[in-house]
Formats: C-alpha cells, structure tokens, sequence
C-alpha cells in the first residue's frame, strides 16, 4: 500500500497493488467515495503508472454525469503524464477479453 499525503499532511488517498483476480478484466479501480485506488501488480510498470495516473483523475473527477467523458479525461491526463505507459496499455487493451469488457460497458452505460 501507498499513501499519498498532501502539504498540511492530510491524506488524498490510499494505493494499493492488488492481484489479478480482484480487479481482471480492469487494470485499476478508483474508489472515488473513500479515495482508494487499486492496481493490478502483475502489470509492467510503466502501465502501472499510467493506471495509477488514470484513476487519480478518475478520483479528482468524482462520480460524472457520462462515464465516456470521465474516461476520456482519464485516459488524456494517463497520456499525458506516461505516454509510453499508454501506449502499452492501448496494445494490451486490443486483446479479446478488455475488448469484452469495454463493450459490456458500453450497453450497462457505466
Ligand atoms: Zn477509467
């Protein structure tokens, strides 16, 4: 677990790498309500990073009214901040189960 603290010292939030089988077929979750982020540890690091910048926007957004835009925001700060990391996660995201998934998102509408 990780802690991320701010300049008064109050906490942000709570990191935790979790394993594959709480999280598959994401790669991360932000819990937007108790500020606790978790990422799979079995990823490389780089997509690490960009999971973890992805769900910390997802946790500054707070719940949104459309979810496609919070992902959008999401993947562009992610990009932005670990572009190598996005790539990565792009190419891993072309595989048939995250490709399952997304679609599955898309008819629930979240
Ligand atoms: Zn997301």
């Amino acid at each position: 677990m990780c802690l991320i603290m701010c300049e008064q010292g109050q906490q942000i939030m709570k990191i935790y790498y979790v394993d594959k089988d709480q999280l598959y077929p994401s790669f991360g979750k932000a819990f937007w309500n108790t500020k606790i982020i978790w990422v799979r540890n079995d990823l490389s690091d780089r997509v690490k990073r960009f999971v973890l910048e992805h769900e910390k926007q997802h946790l500054k957004d707070g719940k949104m009214s459309f979810w496609w835009w919070g992902e959008i925001r999401a993947n562009m700060c992610g990009m932005w901040k670990e572009p190598r990391g996005f790539i990565t996660t792009v190419f891993l995201s072309l595989s048939p189960y995250r490709l399952l998934y997304y679609c599955k998102r898309i008819v629930k509408g979240e």
